[in-house]
C-alpha cells in the first residue's frame, strides 16, 4: 500500500474521532441545560405546593374569623330578643339567628374541605421536595461529570489534532486537497473496497478495471460516483480446510451415521 493511502486511512480515522469528540463537547452544555430545566421544574412545583398551602391556611383563618363574626351576631340577636316588644320583632331576630347559624355551618364545611385537601397537599409537597432534593444532587453529579468529560475530550482533541497535523504533513498535496474536499462534502473521504467489488461509501459497483487497479493498493483511485478515495481490503485468510485423517472419519461416520464418503470395502451404516 502506498504511504499516502496508509496516512489517509489513519487521517480519516482521526478525523472521524475528532468529529465525534467535537459533537460530544458541543452536546454537553445542552445536556446540562436540560438538567437545569428539569431542576427548575421541580423548584417551581415546590413553590406552587408551598404557595397553595399558604393560600389554604389564609382561607381557613378567614373562615374562622367569619365564624366568630357570625357567633357575635347571634349572641347580639339573643340579647336583643330579651328586650323586644312584639312577636314580629322576635320572629325577625330568630330568623337572623337561623341565618347566621346556617352561615356558620357552611363555613365549617369549607374548613373541613380545606383540612382534607391540606393532607393531600402535604403529601404532594413532601413528594416534590424529595424530587427537588434528588434532582439537585443529580444535577451536581451530572454537571461535574460533564465538566470532567469536556476536559478529557479537550485533552484528547489536542492529542488527536497533533497527530492529525503530522499525518497531513506526510500526505501529498493533491491527495490531501481531494481528501479535504470529499470529507467536507460526504463526512468520509475514503471508502474500502472488498471482494464484492463495490465502493463501500456509496455501494455502487466499480468498473472491473478500477477494481483491478484498486486491488493493488498502489494507486490513488477514486470512486467514479462518490469520488471517495478507494483502498482495497483483502478478505481475511480462510481457516485451514479440515483435513481429518481417514481412520477417525470412518470411526466417526460409524458412530454418528453421517453420510460420509465410505472408503473402499466399507459399507456406510444406516
Ligand atoms: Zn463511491
Amino acid at each position: 500500500m502506498t504511504s499516502d493511502l496508509q496516512n489517509l486511512i489513519a487521517l480519516q480515522q482521526i478525523d472521524s474521532h475528532i468529529a465525534a469528540l467535537r459533537a460530544e463537547v458541543a452536546a454537553l452544555p445542552k445536556h446540562v441545560a436540560e438538567i437545569e430545566a428539569k431542576l427548575a421544574g421541580s423548584k417551581a412545583k415546590v413553590e406552587a405546593a408551598t404557595a397553595a398551602g399558604k393560600a389554604d391556611e389564609a382561607a381557613r383563618r378567614k373562615h374562622e374569623s367569619d365564624i366568630q363574626d357570625q357567633q357575635q351576631k347571634i349572641s347580639k340577636y339573643r340579647d336583643q330578643s330579651l328586650n323586644v316588644k312584639t312577636n314580629d320583632e322576635y320572629r325577625a331576630l330568630m330568623h337572623e339567628i337561623q341565618f347566621a347559624e346556617a352561615n356558620i355551618a357552611k363555613l365549617e364545611d369549607k374548613i373541613l374541605e380545606i383540612m382534607v385537601a391540606a393532607d393531600v397537599r402535604k403529601e404532594t409537597l413532601k413528594k416534590v421536595e424529595a424530587e427537588l432534593k434528588a434532582g439537585t444532587a443529580e444535577n451536581e453529579r451530572e454537571k461535574e461529570d460533564a465538566r470532567q468529560r469536556t476536559a478529557a475530550d479537550e485533552k484528547e482533541l489536542a492529542e488527536l489534532t497533533a497527530k492529525r497535523n503530522e499525518l497531513r504533513a506526510a500526505v501529498s498535496e493533491d491527495a490531501l486537497r481531494h481528501y479535504d474536499r470529499v470529507l467536507q462534502l460526504r463526512k468520509t473521504a475514503l471508502a474500502a473496497v472488498y471482494e464484492n467489488q463495490m465502493c463501500s461509501g456509496c455501494s455502487v459497483l466499480l468498473r472491473p478495471q478500477v477494481f483491478q487497479e484498486a486491488m493493488t493498493n498502489q494507486q490513488f483511485l477514486t470512486c467514479d460516483t462518490c469520488k471517495r478515495i478507494l483502498y482495497y481490503v483483502p478478505p481475511p485468510p480462510k481457516p485451514e480446510v479440515e483435513k481429518t485423517p481417514k481412520a477417525p472419519v470412518a470411526a466417526e461416520a460409524a458412530t454418528s451415521g453421517e453420510d460420509e464418503m465410505p472408503s473402499s470395502g466399507e459399507v456406510a451404516p444406516q
